[in-house]
């Protein structure tokens, strides 16, 4: 049974060479220059294939607002966002469906969800979201938005102290509800990972980021969270700490080499020295950073530091799509502008690098996933390299990478299962997914957002625009 992948390129130190591949049960068992034919035979011939990528920060939920919010800062951004929502379940199942598929279908194989989730309907809310990434088949770590301060204490005061009205939930109800979670749906054997992902430090108390430490180190979780992704954070750190968040949560044990921080746009050479400290992973979502005018992280500070990276499409209402090779291509070309010393620059190969096997880093699974090895899990991407957008030939990785490739991903494999076949996902109906969304969806162009005029008013003198 399994696959032999025939004559693939795959790359090597320096160069490519063809080879064959074999997956039995979950893994790749063998790698060589001819094998026997075993199982499936895939022909691999003028065919790239990859270990998948990690889209490694989103909110599959966005989905349902992208293209939508008009150029706004995130602290805006997000109050128009709030504004309409919560979906249903079932809204939550259909969306994810649709980052499932967009993030596979551009080499993709894990997906990290950090989960809006509704009010009232915690439990079902995540179950609809990994009933769909079981359907589909993709690797999904799912943290759900943990807050307990309210949402307009996101933006500093200013000096000019705001009453908040509480957050519906206490910290203990919401750490309770995050160990129900945990015990119903963190299934790492079947590719299923809960994580501990209080949203922030802007929404989040002390209690509530230590509470998830003890239950991170308890059940051997993944810890996430949105870290300085915009200046008002910055301020908001000084008001709230009086030094800097990254320093803050290391403090709280919340750092570590199983921890992911999304953004980290404005970290300081201290802060990232406490990042290389403590093995904490980097999601670098650059599209969003540029669509909410966040700035641009430190990247290649990053890198030389030693500090581990992974990119992600963040959610779609700030990107507006899942397409992993669109972040990868922005996400390494846009710190040429930041350095003249061009042997910082991210090349191509590094770029793969950085979304494969740093991705799996973040997660704690880089011996399992995130290179080509035999004996570590067979998440795999085939990309059919004679496809226009990545001819003439000439350097596979820099076609897939500096290009833009259109429908390029042939087959996909995730946890030794294809997912993708002949460029179709085959384990959903995706034609029927698409029905779905046009039909519980309308046009529209106007809306207005009362969360929004409220918050601005705020946010224009706290950042002093006249
Ligand atoms: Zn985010």
């Amino acid at each position: 049974m399994g696959y032999t992948i025939q004559q693939a390129i795959i790359p090597s130190e320096l160069d490519y060479v063809q080879a064959d591949v074999r997956i039995e049960g979950d893994r790749i068992t063998a790698i060589a220059p001819r094998l026997d034919p075993q199982g499936t035979v895939i022909n691999g011939n003028n065919h790239l294939l990859l270990p998948g990528f990690v889209n490694a920060h989103t909110h599959s939920s966005e989905m349902w607002q992208r293209g939508m919010i008009p150029p706004r800062p995130l602290e805006l951004w997000l109050a128009e966002l709030y504004d309409f929502t919560p979906l249903n379940p079932e809204q939550l199942y259909l969306s994810a469906l649709g980052t499932a598929v967009e993030t596979l279908l551009s080499g993709g194989t894990t997906v990290v969800d950090h989960l809006v989730i509704i009010p009232g309907l915690e439990e079902e809310s995540v179950d609809a979201v990994i009933r769909a990434y079981r359907e589909v088949g993709i690797r999904a770590f799912v943290g759900p938005l943990l807050q307990d301060e309210a949402t307009t204490a996101a933006l500093p005061s200013g000096g000019d102290p705001r009453t908040h009205i509480p957050y519906l939930r206490s910290t203990a109800e919401t750490l309770e509800l995050l160990a129900t979670l945990v015990d119903r749906y963190h299934r790492p054997d079947a590719g299923i990972h809960i994580m501990t992902a209080p949203t922030g430090m802007q929404l989040c108390s002390d209690a509530l980021f230590e509470g998830c430490v003890e239950l991170s180190d308890r059940h051997s979780l993944c810890r996430h969270t949105h870290l300085l992704e915009s200046k008002a954070q910055v301020l908001l750190a000084q008001e709230k700490y009086g030094y800097s968040a990254v320093k803050h949560l290391q403090k709280l044990g919340f750092l570590g080499t199983r921890t992911s921080l999304a953004h980290c746009v404005w970290l300081e050479d201290a802060d990232i020295e406490i990042l290389r400290e403590t093995g904490s992973t980097v999601v670098h979502n650059p599209l969003s950073n540029l669509r909410l005018g966040s700035g641009i992280a430190p990247v290649l500070k990053f890198r030389q530091a030693g500090v581990n990276i992974a990119f992600g499409c963040d959610g779609a209402a700030s990107n507006d799509s899942q397409d992993l090779l669109e972040a990868i291509k922005i996400g390494s070309i846009l710190h040429n502008t930041n350095d003249f010393e061009y042997r910082n620059w991210i090349s191509p190969r590094e770029a793969v690098q950085m979304a494969s096997l740093g991705g799996a880093t973040g997660l704690g699974l880089a011996d399992q996933v995130g290179t080509l090895t035999v004996g570590k899990k067979a998440d795999l991407v085939l990309y059919d390299l004679t496809r226009l957008s990545l001819l003439p030939r000439t350097d596979p990785i820099g076609l897939l990478v500096l290009g833009r490739p259109v429908n390029v991903v042939q087959h996909a494999w995730v946890d030794g299962r294809q997912v993708v076949q002949d460029g179709r996902v085959t384990r959903i109906d995706v034609e029927a997914l698409s029905q779905e969304l046009f039909a519980q969806s309308q046009w529209q162009s106007q809306r207005r957002s009362p969360g929004a005029i409220e918050m601005e008013i705020a946010y224009r003198r706290v950042m002093k625009l006249a």
